[in-house]
């Protein structure tokens, strides 16, 4: 089986190699699970949702009218509910704009969610007796390319009564347990696990085990680094049966740090997911304050990795590995070094304390779990409404996502987070 990821930011994609094992042993795996994984029941999830949707309403993000304005331009009332309202075709009444705006943003592709919006995806908006009308559209030839011409469409999820709140709306689109745990996902961690989060995800989304296995592996990110590897940002269940040309083969890749989730994942354990997703947090986790920890001098020196002028990477060490898998270049040994400093930090202070060192100071902010594996998983606080502004800066640097292997579909550039 091989792990293949694809590194954020870079079109720089890491060659597949047989992965001998994972960094973290499958019974220390086993044993956080066991012991630090708790996802809350539905009916918990529920209550949650309430809560976290009345504090948005009660304590507005500053920024909060001005996403919201992106999304549906100025005419629309961002303090009082609209009385009927229907979004891409879904009936909604006495939604309250919040509620709007969350499902929206989860019925949209996941760059469309962030800056292009407004550029990309005009709105075709008309009020009718107070009755509002949403139509979403891709008329650019930019999101065109990515095969989002069709109109988005809601009609099929109408059934009565009429949905007023972004609970029900989330369970009517997505189903009811797995709307639940999607909508409950975004307003904690603000990430987007939506079947629809990405032209190229499979309708049918994740199967529950799964989901949970993303929500655990995020609640296991310190909260510091949420900015960095789960806002904004998410996973997706890529076309069943499909995968990217650039995996060669491809038909071991399992998934990619963009967020794409393949076929082979239904292969592993819960705990191994965990372990997974865990990865690909690592790799977007490696950004920090605009910069490429993962790439950066002093990660190549803590671990004797040598970059030539085109770029290839070369480390020659004979010791200090954590895995088979974390000798293919810098990026995935970050990756795999996060993991294990996550799950089993004495290990990795015992094979590489330079790594761990290096993971405690720039990664980590000085937490480590080597006392308590569970510190922090589970205490987190609803994820602050992001800043608009934030993924903004730049379009220029695209990762080329090449064709799905069968049938093929053009390549499609995706802008990815802001400078990365
Ligand atoms: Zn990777």
């Amino acid at each position: 089986m091989k792990i293949l990821s694809w590194a954020l930011f870079s079109i720089v994609v890491a060659h597949a190699q047989a992965l001998n094992h994972f960094s973290v042993s499958p019974k220390t795996m086993n044993a956080f699970v066991q012991k630090c994984v708790s996802v809350p029941s539905n009916e918990e999830m529920k209550a949650e949702i309430n809560q976290m949707l009345q504090e948005r309403q009660q304590k507005p993000n500053p920024n909060w009218k001005e996403r919201f304005q992106s999304l549906f331009g100025k005419t629309l009332p961002t303090t009082a509910n609209l009385k009927e309202v229907q979004l891409d075709g879904l009936k909604m009444t006495n939604l309250n704009p919040y509620d709007l705006e969350v499902i929206s943003r989860l019925t949209m592709h996941n760059d469309a969610s962030r800056s292009l919006w407004k550029d990309e995806y005009p709105v075709e908006q008309t009020q009718v007796n107070g009755a509002v009308k949403i139509q979403r559209k891709c008329l650019t030839s930019t999101c065109q390319s990515r095969k989002l011409e069709k109109p988005f469409d809601l009609t099929s999820f109408n059934s009565a009564p009429n949905c007023s709140d972004a609970g029900c709306a989330a369970q009517k689109i997505f189903g009811k347990e797995k709307g639940t745990k999607i909508l409950w996902a975004y307003l904690k961690y603000g990430t987007n696990l939506s079947p629809y989060s990405d032209v190229n995800a499979d309708s049918k989304g994740f199967d529950d085990g799964t989901l949970k296995a993303i929500l655990a592996a995020t609640a296991a990110v310190p909260e510091h680094l949420h900015a960095a590897a789960v806002r904004d940002s998410g996973f997706y269940r890529f076309k069943k049966g499909m995968t990217l040309a650039m995996y060669g083969d491809g038909g071991s890749t399992i998934a990619n740090a963009a967020g794409a989730v393949f076929d082979s994942i239904d292969e592993f354990s819960f705990s191994e997911k965990v372990y997974i997703f865990t990865h690909e947090l690592g790799h977007r986790a490696a950004y920090q304050d605009n910069d490429d920890l993962d790439d950066s001098e002093e990660w190549h020196k803590a671990t004797g990795w040598k970059v030539r002028s085109d770029k290839s990477t070369s480390n020659k060490s004979q010791k200090g590995w954590v895995s088979g898998y974390s000798k293919t270049n810098p990026r995935e040994d970050f990756a795999e070094v996060y993991s294990l400093y996550r799950f089993d930090p004495r290990r990795l202070k015992k094979i590489s304390p330079e790594r761990y060192q290096f993971m405690k100071e720039k990664v980590f902010r000085g937490i480590e779990y080597d006392q308590d594996l569970c510190k922090g998983t589970g205490e987190l606080t609803p994820a602050p409404e992001s800043e608009p502004t934030s993924t903004t800066t730049s379009t220029t640097t695209t990762t080329l996502r090449a064709p799905p292997a069968a049938p093929t579909n053009s390549p499609s550039p995706r802008p990815w987070r802001g400078a990365r």
